[in-house]
């Protein structure tokens, strides 16, 4: 008998992730000097300054295990956000508070989680690995939320319902009390987990945000990630906000110190540096203002957004337009894979990527006459 006889069926049909093309690939690729990545959403500023100098002092400490359950950013992420140290669960991105959500609330083959489609990938696949139920509704037309097609396909048997607001990949969002209506309408075992990766660049952020509405919420969850606003992408550090029955659950299944020691530095740098975190929110609303401007003015169809992207549609063939971009040196990103191939996805950049990407734009769109 061979081992791989017994096989879960479920894990055969995933395939490995793949994110954006990197910009090492791009740069042997079309022999270019430089390259602007905007394909993946990450700060236009790159790494607080004060972050990387805790970085550098703790990397003497990488030795140690770190604290368990991390104290200490759960203390500090609690206070910054106004709400209580035990509902806090720190994780290795928002991705693995996703993963902890499905796994602890879920019950493989019986229950089912709802979210909209397309969606974010991870919602799809960890349900998948779970072995739970996804059922989804389809956005509504300009990527519109139809909360009702959502509340139809629930039943006594929905662990979770999954927003993210700002979406993505379209950038829509929603009212903050609008989001309230939905938790308050959804069957008495559901929970409403309210994905706000991007909210911190909606304006203004409190009309959007559910987090200073979770008293009056206790089935609602709120998923937040160090990877935007913070740029901390590559460490791999976000939180969920959510009851403190199920906040106790996760922490209970968790791995002990998947939020590593630098990681955990870096959180509690980012959250000190206010200068930063501020420069990142002016510059992204003010380059999505000024993308939006200068795509519309190139014959772009725009979508609005709150979030720190576009989705557009081009007046070209979205690939070849991609493809063309990429021979210059700009990533972004397509969206073929969320079902949408006539659109593309920029994120916001800093004033000169914006400026560079812009420009090769129009060079592409000139050379197709
Ligand atoms: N939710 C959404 C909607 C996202 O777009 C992302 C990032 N791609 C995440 C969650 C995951 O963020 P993290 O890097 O914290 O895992």
């Amino acid at each position: 008998m061979d081992p791989r006889d017994t096989l879960r069926p479920e894990v055969l049909e995933f395939t490995p992730y793949t994110p954006g093309l990197s910009i090492d690939e791009i740069r042997e690729r079309h022999g270019l000097t430089s390259v602007i990545k905007l394909a993946s959403n990450e700060n236009p500023l790159g790494t607080s300054p004060l972050v990387q100098r805790v970085l550098s002092r703790r990397a003497e400490a990488a030795f140690r295990y770190p604290q368990s359950g991390n104290p200490r950013l759960v203390r500090a992420i609690a206070d910054f956000h106004g709400v209580p140290a035990k509902c806090v669960v720190p994780g290795n991105g928002s991705d693995e508070i996703i993963d902890l959500l499905l796994r602890v609330k879920a019950r493989p083959g019986v229950d089912n989680v709802v979210a909209f489609e397309p969606c974010f990938s991870i919602y799809r696949l960890q349900a998948k690995l779970c072995g739970v139920e996804l059922r989804q509704a389809r956005l509504g037309g300009d990527f519109r939320f139809p909360f009702e097609d959502l509340l139809a396909l629930c039943d006594d048997n929905t662990a979770l319902v999954f927003v993210t607001n700002p979406d993505n990949p379209s950038g829509h969002s929603v009212k903050a009390a609008e989001l309230a209506l939905l938790a308050r309408s959804l069957p008495k075992r559901a929970l409403l987990v309210v994905d706000e990766a991007y909210v911190e660049f909606a304006e203004p952020e409190e009309e959007y945000s559910v987090m200073g509405r979770l008293e009056s919420l206790p089935n609602v969850v709120v998923l937040r990630t160090f990877s935007k606003l913070y740029g901390l992408a590559g460490l791999r550090l976000g939180f969920g906000v959510m009851p403190e029955w199920l906040a106790d659950l996760l922490l209970r299944v968790r791995l002990p110190f998947s939020v590593n020691l630098l990681a955990e530095a870096a959180g509690l740098a980012a959250l000190e540096d206010l200068h930063f975190r501020q420069a990142t929110l002016e510059t992204v609303r003010r380059g999505r203002a000024y993308l939006v401007e200068e795509l519309t003015r190139l014959g772009c169809k725009v979508y609005p957004s709150q979030a720190n992207f576009l989705l557009f549609t081009p007046p070209a063939d979205a690939r070849e337009v991609f493809e063309a971009l990429l021979a210059k040196g700009i990533i972004i990103r397509p969206l073929a894979s969320y079902g949408m191939p006539g659109n593309l996805r920029v994120s916001v950049g800093s004033q000169p990527e914006n400026e560079a990407f812009i420009k090769a734009f129009e060079e592409v769109l000139a050379s197709r006459g």
